[in-house]
């Protein structure tokens, strides 16, 4: 009997323990790379400057279209073979362990306040690239994505865009369904797969796009296959130029 009690007690200690270990060190103010603990002034990026210095910013030979990193010429065989329809897609970091850490604790709610962080460079890059545009549109989620995540996420990193760079936010995609996971799927196959997953979402949607330059935001680009469909709409609806700028591909 004693020992029964003296188990529960043990267990009462450790899950006091780690009660005290979260509420001294709670999720956010731990670097999300290395784990140590964050000075104040880090809080809000999460990250830790040694581990800020490994983002691996995307430099080198990238096919003019998607950005994929090439060897030769101008294009990627799956922009030759099978072109996107946005004119081009910036990335500012290569999605590897750390911005992926970033990407995923800002979509899935531990760390909301990435938004800022993840914003801050895209904008700084946006500068930079001297990437230009008159509207803004985001890659949207669907509703049940966002039923599950409390919110859209690239909507959320378009509003931030818009306010820091001063770019008119438009709200003018919804999507139709979700699709399934692209990564397996040939060119022609993740184009089909993509193809009819968006929509306008109002009939007054094509004239805050039309004769317009839109820059599409989203969070990571991985095929393209997404953006295009996007671009394939804003150009229908008259967009005269679709760029597309991600925080990692
Ligand atoms: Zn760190
Ligand atoms: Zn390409």
């Amino acid at each position: 009997m004693r020992n029964v009690k003296q188990s529960r007690f043990i267990g009462f200690l450790k899950r006091a323990e780690a009660a005290f270990s979260r509420m001294m060190h709670p999720e956010g103010y731990v670097c999300i790379g290395c784990g140590k603990e964050l000075k104040e002034e880090f809080h809000r990026k999460s990250i830790c400057p040694d581990c800020e210095s490994e983002l691996t910013f995307r430099t080198g030979k990238q096919c003019e279209v998607c950005g994929k990193y090439i060897e030769s010429g101008v294009l990627c065989a799956a922009c030759s073979e099978h072109p996107p329809l946005f004119d081009k897609a910036y990335a500012v970091f290569e999605y590897e362990t750390l911005t992926k850490k970033l990407v995923i604790a800002y979509k899935d709610g531990e760390r909301p306040w990435l938004a800022e962080y993840i914003v801050n460079y895209m904008a700084e890059y946006a500068a930079a690239m001297e990437i230009n545009a008159d509207i803004l549109c985001y890659v949207p989620s669907s509703d049940a994505s966002i039923r599950k995540r409390g919110f859209d996420h690239a909507a959320k990193l378009a509003k931030l865009f818009a306010a820091r760079t001063g770019i008119p936010q438009v709200s003018v995609l919804k999507r139709t369904k979700q699709h399934k996971d692209q990564t397996k799927l040939t060119a022609a196959e993740r184009f089909a797969e993509v193809s009819g997953a968006f929509a306008l979402n109002s009939d007054s949607a094509g004239k805050l796009v039309e004769g317009k330059r839109c820059l599409l935001i989203d969070d990571v680009l991985t095929t393209g296959a997404t953006a295009s469909a996007c671009a394939k709409l804003l150009k229908d609806a008259g967009a005269v130029a679709v760029t597309v700028l991600t925080f990692a591909r």
